[in-house]
């Protein structure tokens, strides 16, 4: 069995996770990755490709396994900068991003420093060197330096490349602006003793019998993967795990399932929870929902009509795309608007960006000033998002700054109805996302029929549909698919605003 760098950080994240991924994989068969994970991989792929192009000296091993060692020896015996540069040492298997071939320094024909040896280089698809598992770039590199170093080859330095968060795409963009490089050979020198210990150790793991349960069985829900009811089969669907942010009071996780307290309503100790789990706990034991009246009538009241449920959809990528906009920025491509009169009369309006040239965002902005009255509120669901976008947008186009602003300073967020316990439903589960909202208040609204029902899966689609490839018909039908899930999502923010009224 072969231990990928992937599987040593997968290791130091979750040992009993990389156990059953190498011991019984038909555990994840059929699972698919998400349109948000698919991205995260092209995103990274991008970048190194475009990483690559500031090497153009660089040869890429493009074979695999014992043909692509082969193929690095010959490549670096020319001294030539290799692109994922293949090392096998013992179990451990690598492909080294970048390797660069680096001379002694030499004044004069005198040797002054150094013997000489290759620099290593991780290229990263993020803002910022991380530090903490499962993405540990520091680790990563002393995995990388010691198996490459076993196979005979001196690492002199070792760092990562990663984007550059002040970098603004303005025309082509500008490679050497958008990634800078960190040098870690310090850090990675001090973390290589550790690092070496875990491997050994990680050896040891794979090769002992499956362990019972899960480390997670004392973390909260978010934490949990997909193994989770695989390794503590005992734990209810509805558990103590799915507590609002139980995470932060581990104390209390820890003493309930050490008691096998596991079902959410069979705990000793209801006084000692917070006010949002008291209210989660209460609703689930009497199976109904806990509504506070009194709280849910005044936040409604102190809107202003015309109200206007308001949501849009974004678009990021590591390589930016669009002038203004760098790394990982979310572009708005879409917003629709649900406008209710004080008579309760309802009026739709929409917008997408279809053919993203000059000033991309500027049509969208003039379009919002025409349907928008900063008079009335603005309600979306889950405002932080709005509220940047439009923070963005008014750094881009000054002159509709105070039109931004009024929207922002009185815009209200739907969902803290339901994130401060206003209204607690069982089937919740703790939760104030509009896809648990939904279901329970208007049950006659559905995301599953539409084609588009997640947010990155719009992204994914917005990416396709300005893209030249793309057929004229297979645009309008995009378009069409896209307009409806936004449109979805402020309808159901109305409705859902009914229900609330109608209290
Ligand atoms: S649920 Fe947590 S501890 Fe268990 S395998 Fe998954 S990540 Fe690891």
């Amino acid at each position: 069995m072969l231990i990928t760098k992937t599987d040593y950080l997968e290791y130091t994240f979750c040992k009993k996770n990389l156990w059953l991924r190498k011991h019984k994989p038909e555990l994840f068969e059929g699972m698919e990755f998400s349109d948000f994970e698919k991205k995260i991989i092209e995103d990274g792929n991008l970048a190194e490709a475009a990483c690559r192009l500031l090497y153009p000296e660089g040869v890429l091993i493009e074979s695999h396994h014992g043909q692509a060692i082969i193929d690095t020896k010959e490549v670096m015996a020319d001294r030539q900068t290799v692109f994922q540069a293949t090392f096998q040492n013992d179990v451990f298997y690598l492909r080294a991003d970048i390797l660069k071939c680096v001379g002694p320094v030499v004044d004069d024909g005198i040797v002054t420093s150094g013997l000489g040896g290759w620099e290593l280089f991780e290229v990263k698809a993020t803002n910022e060197v991380k530090r903490r598992a499962p993405h540990h770039h520091v680790n990563d590199l002393a995995f990388q330096k010691i198996v490459i170093e076993a196979c005979g080859v001196k690492i002199v330095k070792a760092g990562v490349i990663h984007l550059n968060r002040e970098y603004r795409k303005n025309g082509e963009v500008n490679n050497h602006a958008l990634f800078m490089e960190e040098d870690l050979t310090a850090e990675v020198m001090a973390a290589e003793e550790q690092v070496r210990g875990e491997m050994e150790q990680m050896k040891e793991c794979l090769e002992q019998p499956e362990q019972a349960g899960c480390a997670c069985l004392y973390e909260g829900r978010s934490n949990h993967c997909s193994t989770f009811a695989y390794s503590n089969p005992e734990v209810p669907a509805y558990s103590v795990h799915n507590f609002n942010r139980i995470g932060m009071s581990k104390k209390k996780l820890e003493d309930w399932v050490d008691r096998g307290e596991l079902a959410l309503t069979e705990i000793h100790n209801p006084e000692d929870l917070n006010k949002a789990q008291k209210l989660q706990y209460t609703a689930c034991l009497l199976d109904k929902a806990i509504i506070d009246y009194a709280a849910v009538r005044k936040a409604l009241d102190g809107l202003v009509f015309p109200l206007q449920f308001f949501d849009y959809e974004g678009y990021g990528s590591a390589i930016p795309m669009f002038d203004g906009f760098g790394a990982y920025e979310q572009v708005p491509f879409q917003y629709s608007l649900h406008i209710m009169q004080a008579g309760g009369e309802i009026e739709h309006r929409e917008f997408i960006i279809t053919e993203p040239t000059g000033d991309l965002t500027l049509p969208l902005i003039e379009r919002m000033k025409v349907d928008i009255d900063p008079a009335g509120t603005v309600i979306s669901w889950y405002s932080s998002y709005e509220k940047q976008r439009n923070d963005k947008l008014a750094e881009l186009h000054p002159e509709y700054a105070s039109f931004l602003k009024e929207i922002n300073d009185k815009m209200f967020d739907l969902m803290t109805i339901f994130s401060d316990g206003h209204y607690v439903d069982p089937a919740f589960k703790g939760s104030a996302s509009i896809k648990k909202v939904l279901p329970v208040l208007v049950p006659a609204l559905n995301y599953s029929v539409m084609n588009i029902s997640k947010g990155d899966q719009a992204s994914e689609r917005w990416e396709k549909l300005i893209s030249a490839k793309t057929s004229a018909t297979e645009k309008e039908k995009i378009a069409r698919d896209l307009l409806d899930y936004c449109a979805l999502d402020t309808w159901a923010m109305v409705e859902i605003y009914r229900v609330l009224r109608s209290l």
